[in-house]
């Protein structure tokens, strides 16, 4: 590990690329599949975010089929009523979504040319739309190297590279930088969603895996715990 110039130590590029093959290995046997993982269209990638705030994928999952049915694409959304996008959202609750997503679509459609910007500051603009979800679309809707970090995703860097953060780790420049690290590689939307998947089944806030997990010997949680 080595200090940063901000706050805190970050791993050595070695180190992330150890971690990031591991974690990638992994996904590549356990990762989870959902329909919106079968898409770069940077708009569905978008969407499926939106719509995961807060609500279980599971439950995403039929509602981001029927949406995608109905209206196919930016211009079919933006011209829908709204009633009938509220009626298929509505399993997913949380009434500010159907506003939210009329918003963002319009925005869509009338600035951008119905077409998803494809820089963070631009997508950051978008009503609603933040770091993580700016992040999301940019790696794997359009294969840049663009970080994400959410609670998740902090406590495995937290976990395995034994990194000190404040109460709002995501929002550290220092986890920023490590996040930036970990996805400077060939697919770093894979490697995004890689760790994702691998935060929630394996590196659970209660109770990890660690006795299965491939990433046991170096990580710092396990062998603290041991000594
Ligand atoms: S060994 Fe345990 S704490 Fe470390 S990365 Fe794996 S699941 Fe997380």
């Amino acid at each position: 590990m080595k200090k940063n110039n901000t706050s805190g130590e970050i791993p050595s590029l070695k180190e992330m690329s150890t971690f990031r093959t591991k974690v990638l290995r992994w996904f590549n046997r356990n990762g989870r599949k959902y329909p919106w993982r079968d898409t770069t269209d940077p708009f569905r990638v978008l969407i499926a975010e939106m719509m995961l705030r807060r609500t279980k994928a599971d439950q995403v999952k039929p509602v981001y089929e029927q949406l995608f049915k109905e209206f196919p694409d930016v211009e079919a959304l933006a011209d829908a009523e709204n009633q009938k996008i509220e009626k298929i959202l509505y399993p997913l609750g949380l009434k500010w979504r159907t506003p939210a997503f009329g918003l963002v679509v319009r925005e869509l459609k009338e600035k951008y040319h119905c077409r998803v910007p494809d820089k963070r500051e631009e997508l950051k603009k978008l009503p609603g739309v933040g770091e993580y979800v700016a992040g999301a679309v940019l790696s794997v809707g359009y294969g840049k190297k663009e970080w994400i970090v959410d609670s998740n995703i902090v406590r495995v860097f937290k976990r395995y590279f034994g990194i000190e953060t404040s109460k709002e780790g995501r929002r550290d420049r220092h986890v920023i930088e490590m996040a930036k690290m970990y996805v400077s590689c060939k697919n770093p939307g894979k490697a995004n969603l890689a760790i994702l998947d691998f935060a929630a089944l394996v590196c659970m806030p209660k109770n990890p895996g660690c006795g299965k997990c491939p990433l046991k010997k170096e990580c710092v949680y396990v062998s603290g715990r041991l000594t």
